[in-house]
């Protein structure tokens, strides 16, 4: 499937509907915004994620095929030709998809408990809700579940 994503990273519209698929495609950095429903037609440079069988077929929309999350993100990196890089992981901010900012230590005071302060390598805040993430932030085994998923693409790197 050629979705004429050359050189840019796409725009996902992604229906509430998969949720969890867009929390997850922002955890590995990628433009995810949530809508409630399909636009008539998709903007230049987006995809539409959904699964509604109707809109199969259409320019711009990939339909989800699947039903476990693991399988979802495993189709649309494989069928966008997405190889997300470790750089772009942990880059959004999950309840609003801007992308954070890094926070000195200093200003992380107060705004994560004290054990993280003194143990966390680094610290980023969402520009919109201030929201404060870290190294652990978005679960114990994040990246260890993107390793696995990626571990599993066609092309992976060995
Ligand atoms: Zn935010």
């Amino acid at each position: 499937m050629s979705q004429g994503l050359a050189g840019g990273q796409p725009l996902l519209l992604c229906e509430r509907m998969l949720g969890r698929l867009a929390t997850w495609l922002r955890i590995l950095g990628y433009d995810t915004t949530l809508i409630e429903r399909p636009p008539a037609m998709t903007p230049p440079g987006a995809v539409l994620l959904t699964r509604r069988q109707r809109l199969a077929g259409r320019p711009g929309v990939l339909l989800v095929v699947h039903d476990r999350l693991e399988d979802q993100l495993r189709q649309v990196l494989s069928d966008l030709g997405l190889r997300p890089h470790p750089d772009q992981w942990f880059s959004r901010c999950l309840a609003c998809n801007r992308a954070v900012e890094p926070l000195e230590r200093s200003a992380a005071l107060g705004l994560v408990p004290d054990h993280t302060l003194a143990t966390a390598p680094c610290f980023t805040r969402c520009p919109a809700c201030g929201k404060v993430f870290w190294p652990g932030s978005h679960g114990q085994r994040a990246a260890q579940r993107i390793e696995a998923l990626l571990a599993g693409l066609p092309g992976a790197a060995p």
